[in-house]
């Protein structure tokens, strides 16, 4: 067999994981990168500095064997720690076995790692600098400019997999006549997000409980908080663009003050620099992209964010791209480089787990911020807990989908939904969860 050649455009975390599986299918690929060298420049990952990853981006980091090198420099967070107004903390764990939680890591980490351990692979070349400006559907052509020199080229392979993220333009090309009826929608959310930082203590150690995720939940708004593995947390605060509480109000030192000290009172003293940070760092958006189909015949694939981008608030987006990855790699098993057949299929196993999973993700945006300060969703979790305590087969919604890596995300929604109505339903009748029957709540759950 002729030796297959695959350009791959972005090298962020999903396509230098793909690197790494195709290497091992013995198909030649080039990266082009539209930054520089993350490796030799300090320039930031992108957008969030450290991310939960959990058992699908395990899964799919344990087939190419880099699992347990990235879960080294983890910080498993069990479960989340709610900071209520009054500065008082109450600990949810995410669940009541032992051994599932989910791993704060760094994104550059990891990126750089997937990027060192790709190179490695034979016959993976990594181009940074190098950006993707246009795709010609028809021929398969990329047209490339060099961020540097501004020179241009254009460079084809056997086929062309985006991995270029949320803007990809790629898809742009597929959306702008590229492909005939191609479906596209993407919407934003009111809120924005901006990171903030909580540093080590003098010791080097943690301010706050390191195994948890941090979260003060302010029904409009809320601030989440994950471990960095040198002691230091990274904040992230969601809030709307515009209107009450929002960015554009705070515009100031004082009012920033002010807006903190009312609802986030027991973070200022860990922030000594809460104002440099908040009036320097960008404001992100948020948003989910969907569209319809992913391919264009056998010469071009969306794979990861370009394909799907999802609001944060499930840890998923980069968990998904990693499976995404994953399952790819099991089609070529099956097709071979018949590219076309592998991503007619691909697109028909995915699509409808990727919906379901962004679905899940704007949902918990309002879980977090609203019900996690809600005590009827205080004592589900609760109860949640005992059930995962008391029965091997009981999970909660948010365990299909962050601890199954064999569960497809659309079947954790379906079951999941209905599961939470239910659980809702029994605890908002009980002030105290001692007085439910579990049994008699399992046999209700076995019937839905
Ligand atoms: C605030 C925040 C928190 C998050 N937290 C989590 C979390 O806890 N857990 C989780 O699983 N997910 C999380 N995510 C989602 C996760 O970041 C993404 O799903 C993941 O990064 C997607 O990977 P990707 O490789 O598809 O895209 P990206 O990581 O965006 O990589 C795209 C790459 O393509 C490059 N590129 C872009 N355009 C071009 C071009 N024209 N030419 C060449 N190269 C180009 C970019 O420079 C980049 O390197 C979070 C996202 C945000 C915004």
């Amino acid at each position: 067999m002729v030796k297959q050649k695959i350009i791959i455009i972005g090298a962020g975390l999903s396509g230098s994981l793909l690197a790494i599986y195709l290497a091992k299918h013995g198909i030649g690929v080039d990266v082009y990168e539209s930054r520089g060298d993350m490796r030799k420049t300090e320039i930031s990952a992108g957008r969030s500095i450290n991310l939960a990853l959990s058992d699908r981006g395990i899964a799919a980091l344990r087939e190419v064997g880099l699992d347990e090198y990235m879960l080294a420099e983890a910080v498993p967070m069990l479960g989340r720690m709610v900071h209520a107004a009054d500065g008082s903390t109450k600990f949810l764990p995410y669940s009541g076995r032992e051994g599932e939680y989910i791993n704060s890591v760094s994104r550059s980490g990891l990126n750089i790692a997937l990027i060192n351990e790709a190179e490695k692979s034979a016959g993976v070349k990594f181009y940074f600098n190098e950006k993707c400006v246009d795709f010609d559907c028809k021929t398969g052509e990329v047209l490339l400019e060099n961020t540097e020199t501004g020179e241009r080229k254009i460079i084809k392979a056997d086929t062309t997999i985006a991995t270029d993220g949320a803007g990809s333009k790629i898809r742009d090309a597929m959306l702008h006549g590229g492909i005939p009826r191609f479906n596209f929608s993407q919407s934003w959310l009111e809120h924005g997000y901006k990171e903030l930082h909580i540093p080590q203590d003098e010791k080097g150690d943690f301010q706050m409980e390191k195994n948890a995720l941090h979260i003060w939940a302010r029904r409009k708004f809320m601030m989440i908080a994950l471990p960095n593995f040198d002691g230091s947390f990274t904040c992230t605060l969601f809030l709307a663009h515009a209107g009450e509480n929002s960015f554009e109000q705070l515009t100031n030192e004082k009012s920033l003050l002010a807006f903190f000290r009312a609802n986030f009172a027991d973070a200022i003293p860990l922030m000594p620099t809460l104002i440099h940070d908040f009036f320097t760092n960008l404001t992100g958006n948020l948003g989910t992209i969907k569209c319809f189909p992913w391919n264009v015949g056998g010469k071009s694939l969306l794979l990861g964010d370009s394909a799907h981008a999802v609001v944060p608030f499930y840890g998923q987006g980069m968990n998904c791209a990693f499976e995404d990855c994953r399952v790819l790699d099991g089609l070529i098993e099956k097709h071979s480089t018949n590219w076309e057949m592998v991503f007619i299929e691909y697109g028909r196993l995915r699509k409808e787990n990727t919906d379901a999973i962004a679905d899940m993700a704007e949902e918990n945006f309002y879980e977090m911020r609203d019900a996690v300060a809600n005590p009827v969703f205080v004592r589900k979790r609760e109860l949640e807990t005992k059930l995962e305590q008391t029965f091997p087969d009981y999970f909660s919604k948010y365990s299909m989908v962050t601890f199954r890596e064999d569960l497809p995300y659309s079947e954790a929604k379906q079951r999941g939904n209905a599961q939470d109505k239910l659980l809702m339903e029994v605890c908002a009748k009980v002030k105290d969860t001692r007085k439910i029957d579990l049994t008699e709540v399992m046999e209700k759950i076995k019937t839905l």
